[in-house]
């Protein structure tokens, strides 16, 4: 391996492709050598640093994966979920690093992706931030502590361009939350409730989600009894968090066996 840990950025012109981009340049340990956008894209075929409005990084974006990715130690992914699952492919022939930020992969997905693990090392987490995995450890403590006299409820908010819901966050904690009661999500979820409902089941988890401008992500964990309420909420004001933690994840991912992670692995949670 390099001096630097070689980076491939991957869905590089969006919100968080940009803020990856800029976390690879500025950050001593890693070095960029690939920028990957979807074919047909707008910046296909120029040079990364001038079409994001920087100086000239002597990068061109790609939407050719297997070559780019040949140079690379890690790949960094906040794309789509049909994509994630093509590089990680990929990142398995290679046995390299694959950090997926991306959200929103149906079980199928999941599967092939967990496949990938085998050989490459994959840290997938629907949030990267340190904040959000402590948020989790804390709703999967609750969740054990207090019965289901205790209706579980978790209520997310988010800009207006987000695609998935609910988001991969809200997933994440109510997967905790199951875990601390011990039962599976998919036997308690209730999500998109509209119309003549009935009465909420006991022991459900409940999902909502919330979509309106620039919100960067809000997570509320309510835990509603009579007489009394618990929440526990983190609310992210800038993307930066997922930027740290996707790096963090990449330093970390580089010195371990293939496998697929999470970024409370990653973290020691
Ligand atoms: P975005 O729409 O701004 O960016 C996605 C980018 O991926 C776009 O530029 C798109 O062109 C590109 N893309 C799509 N298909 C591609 C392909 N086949 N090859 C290469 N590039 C492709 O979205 P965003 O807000 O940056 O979020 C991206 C993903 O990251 C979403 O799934 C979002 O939920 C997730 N996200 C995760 C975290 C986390 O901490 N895990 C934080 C924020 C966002």
């Amino acid at each position: 391996m390099s001096e630097n840990i070689r980076v491939v950025v991957t869905g590089v012109s969006g919100r968080m492709g940009q803020m990856i981009l800029a976390g690879v340049c500025s950050n001593t340990k890693t070095r960029l050598v690939g920028a990957i956008e979807r074919e047909g894209h707008d910046w296909i075929g120029k040079d990364v640093g001038m079409v994001s409005g920087s100086t000239n990084l002597g990068i061109e974006v790609s939407a050719d994966p297997a070559s780019v990715f040949k140079d690379a130690d890690a790949i960094i992914d906040f794309s789509a979920p049909k994509a994630s699952v093509q590089f990680s492919i990929l990142a398995a022939e290679l046995g390299i690093v694959h950090v997926i930020g991306t959200t929103g992969f149906s079980d199928h997905e999941l599967v092939s992706i967990g496949n990938s693990g085998k050989k490459a090392k994959i840290i997938r987490a629907g949030n990267m931030s340190l904040g959000v995995n402590l948020l989790v450890q804390m709703t999967k403590r609750v969740a054990a502590i207090l019965d289901d006299d205790f209706d579980i409820e978790i209520i997310e908010t988010h800009h207006n361009k987000k695609v998935d819901a609910p988001s991969g966050t809200a997933i994440m904690l109510g997967d905790a939350a199951a875990d601390g009661r011990q039962v599976a999500l998919s036997k308690v979820r209730d999500s998109g409730r509209d119309g003549i409902t009935a009465v909420r089941n006991k022991g459900d988890i409940g999902f909502v989600s919330v979509r309106g401008g620039d919100v960067v992500g809000e997570h509320d964990v309510l835990f509603a009894a009579a007489g009394e309420r618990i929440i526990l909420r983190h609310i992210a004001t800038d993307r930066a968090i997922f930027v740290r933690g996707a790096l963090k994840a990449v330093e970390w991912g580089i010195l371990q066996a293939p496998g697929e992670y999470s970024m409370e692995d990653v973290l020691g949670l």
